[in-house]
C-alpha cells in the first residue's frame, strides 16, 4: 500500500507519536524530512534509516506533521510552524493520515472521535471495549495511545475509535468522524488556545467535517458545551450524567436510560462510579446505538468494562476495605470526581500541587476519616485541613502512608483508602503513572490483600 506515494512529507516532533508516524509514512511510500529539537530523537531517527533535516531552514515539503504537543501559535509559534505557514501548505495531526490512508485503501472502516475537558480516556476505552464485546474489530488510541500510525489498516465493518486532544483537532483536515462525542469544557491549556473562546472553537472541530449522516453527541452539564447544537451539521443527541435530556441518554441516579427506557444500572458496574462517569457512559452507549450496537447488550458491556490504571482503579481489597488508585487526579478538580465517589475515605494526597491547592474541595471535608499528605506540599495540604478540622498526618511518602491507611481501615476508620492527590507527582516520581504503580505495588505487598 502506498498512499501517500512521493508526497513530501515533514514530520516534526519524534516521541511516542512522531517515530512511527515518520516510519509508516516512509513505508507507506511518502518522502519523509524529520526534525526534533532534541539531538538525541534525532539520532534515534537518523540510526533508523529516515532522513534528518530541519524544516526551518529551508526544504519544501507538501505537508507538515507537527507533534500535538508543539504549538503552531500560541505561546509561540514553532519555527517548522511558521515555514509551513509561510509556504501555504497544511499542518496535520497523525490521525488525519490514519484517515487518509484509510480511504485511499478502499475501506470503508468507520471513525469515532471523543474530545473534552475530562473523561476523555475513559469514554475512548469504554467505546472500544463496548464495540469488540459486539464482535467488531477496533483500534482503539491517538492521544490515549496508541498512537494513529501505530494502528492497523481496519477492513469495512471496523471501527477506530480515536481520543481527540484540543491540539489534534486543531490540525485535522479531511478526517470525518461517524460519530463524535464532546463531554464537556472547563478552563485548561489556555496558554495554547488564548481563551476559552479558542479552546472552544478548536474542541467543536471534531465536528466541522461531519454531515448529517453523522451523530454529534454534546454533553448538556455545562453552558459551553452544550451551545455548540447550534452550528452542527450531524444529528446530534444531548448526553448528560444528572439531567434528563429528552431524545438522548442520562442517567437518573444510577439507571442510565433514554425516553424508551432503562439501559443500564451503574450501580452494577464497578469501574464506573460517580456522576461524571454517568456522563462518559451515557456518551459512549449514544455513540455505540448510533453506530447500530444492540442496545440490550450494553448493559454487560458497561458492567466488564475493566477501567483505566490510575483512574480510581481498584488495585485491592482487604476484607470490606477497597484500595483505589486515582493517581490521574494530578488537580483538585479530578480529585474532586473520586472524593464524591464514597462516603467515608481515608484519603492519600500531595505532591506539586496547583493553584490554590486543596481549598476547593473544601466540601468533601467531611467525608475524610483521616488524610495521609505526601511530597513538597503535603505541609500546604496539611494547613488547609488543620483550618478545617480534618484529621490527617505528615508522612512524606507513599511508602510510609500507605501502611498507615492501611491500619486506620482495619481499626474500621473507613473502608476506601484512596490515592487521588490532587496534584503532580513530578518532585517524587517521574509520572502520574510511575506513582499510580508504586501505590498499586505497595498496596499488593500488603498482608491478606486480595487481587
Ligand atoms: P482525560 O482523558 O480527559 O484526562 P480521564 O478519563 O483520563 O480523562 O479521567 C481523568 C480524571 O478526570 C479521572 O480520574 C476523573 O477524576 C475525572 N473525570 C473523568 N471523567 C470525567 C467527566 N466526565 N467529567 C469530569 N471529570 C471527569
Amino acid at each position: 500500500m502506498t498512499p501517500f506515494l512521493r508526497q513530501r512529507i515533514a514530520v516534526v516532533g519524534l516521541g511516542k507519536a512522531g517515530l512511527p508516524a515518520a516510519r509508516r509514512l516512509h513505508a507507506w511510500g511518502a518522502d519523509v524530512t524529520c526534525w526534533d529539537d532534541g539531538e538525541a530523537a534525532r539520532a534515534e531517527a537518523s540510526a533508523q534509516g529516515l532522513r534528518v533535516a530541519n524544516p526551518a531552514e529551508g526544504f519544501e515539503f507538501d505537508a507538515l506533521l507537527l507533534s500535538p504537543g508543539i504549538p503552531h501559535l500560541l505561546p509561540r509559534v514553532h519555527p517548522a510552524a511558521a515555514a509551513s505557514r509561510a509556504a501555504g501548505k497544511p499542518i496535520l495531526a497523525d490521525v488525519e493520515f490514519l484517515f487518509r490512508a484509510v480511504r485511499a485503501a478502499g475501506r470503508k472502516a468507520r471513525f469515532v472521535g471523543i474530545t473534552g475537558t475530562n473523561g476523555k480516556s475513559t469514554t475512548t476505552a469504554l467505546m472500544a471495549h463496548l464495540l469488540a464485546r459486539a464482535g467488531i474489530p477496533v483500534e482503539v488510541g491517538g492521544n490515549l495511545g496508541p498512537a494513529a500510525l501505530d494502528m492497523q489498516i481496519l477492513g469495512d465493518d471496523g471501527v477506530y475509535v480515536l481520543e481527540m486532544s484540543s491540539y489534534m483537532l486543531e490540525r485535522i483536515a479531511d478526517l470525518r468522524f461517524n460519530a463524535a462525542a464532546m463531554l464537556n469544557l472547563s478552563p485548561d491549556h489556555l496558554d495554547r488556545h488564548g481563551d476559552m473562546a479558542g479552546y472552544l472553537a478548536a474542541k467543536a472541530r471534531i465536528f466541522a467535517t461531519q454531515t448529517r449522516d453523522d451523530v454529534a453527541v454534546l454533553g448538556q452539564d455545562d453552558a459551553p458545551t452544550a451551545g455548540l447544537r447550534a452550528g452542527l451539521a450531524a444529528r446530534w443527541v444531548p448526553i448528560s450524567g444528572t439531567t434528563p435530556q429528552p431524545g438522548g441518554i442520562w442517567a437518573e441516579g444510577s439507571l442510565l436510560r433514554d425516553s424508551q427506557g432503562v439501559i443500564a444500572d451503574l450501580a452494577t458496574c464497578p469501574t464506573l462510579p460517580g456522576t461524571h462517569n454517568a456522563q462518559n457512559a451515557a456518551a459512549a452507549i449514544a455513540m455505540a446505538l448510533a453506530l447500530g450496537l444492540d442496545r440490550n447488550s450494553l448493559a454487560e458491556g458497561l458492567r466488564s468494562y475493566p477501567g483505566l490504571p490510575h483512574r480510581q482503579e481498584l488495585v485491592g481489597r482487604i476484607g470490606a476495605v477497597r484500595f483505589v488508585n486515582d493517581s490521574k487526579a494530578t488537580n483538585a478538580d479530578s480529585a474532586a470526581r473520586a472524593l464524591a465517589s464514597y462516603e467515608r475515605i481515608l484519603w492519600i494526597a500531595g505532591g506539586m500541587g496547583k493553584e490554590g491547592g486543596i481549598a476547593p474541595l473544601a466540601e468533601y471535608f467531611p467525608r475524610i476519616a483521616e488524610a495521609f499528605l505526601i511530597g513538597r506540599d503535603g505541609p500546604e495540604f496539611a494547613a488547609t485541613l488543620a483550618a478545617s478540622g480534618v484529621k490527617h498526618r505528615l508522612c512524606g511518602t507513599l511508602a510510609e502512608a500507605l501502611p498507615l491507611a492501611a491500619r486506620a481501615a482495619s481499626g474500621g476508620a473507613a473502608d476506601v483508602v484512596l490515592l487521588s492527590p490532587a496534584a503532580a507527582s513530578w518532585d517524587q516520581f517521574t509520572g502520574f503513572d510511575a506513582r499510580g504503580d508504586a501505590f498499586r505495588a505497595l498496596v499488593r505487598a500488603l498482608p491478606g490483600v486480595e487481587f
